[in-house]
């Protein structure tokens, strides 16, 4: 019964699966002007700030916005 749940969820969750490119730079571009930086390569940074358009942005969702786009 379990086990059918975790089927029919990874199933549902599946559809919007994405696959980015391995290459992807998700957390080197701007998710709001396209912009890409490689400052965000030091991983200590969890800002990230763009050069071009000033967006400061937390470095993941910045990524994760990044990674929705591939996806529309
Ligand atoms: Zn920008």
């Amino acid at each position: 019964r379990f086990r059918e749940m975790l089927d029919y969820k990874s199933r549902w969750y599946g559809r919007d699966l994405i696959i980015a490119p391995q290459n992807y730079p998700s957390s080197q571009l701007c998710s709001d002007c396209g912009n890409r930086s490689s400052q965000t390569k030091d991983l200590s940074c969890r800002i990230y700030v763009c050069p071009e358009c000033g967006l400061e942005i937390d470095r993941d969702y910045n990524a994760s916005l990044n990674l929705l786009k591939l996806t529309m």
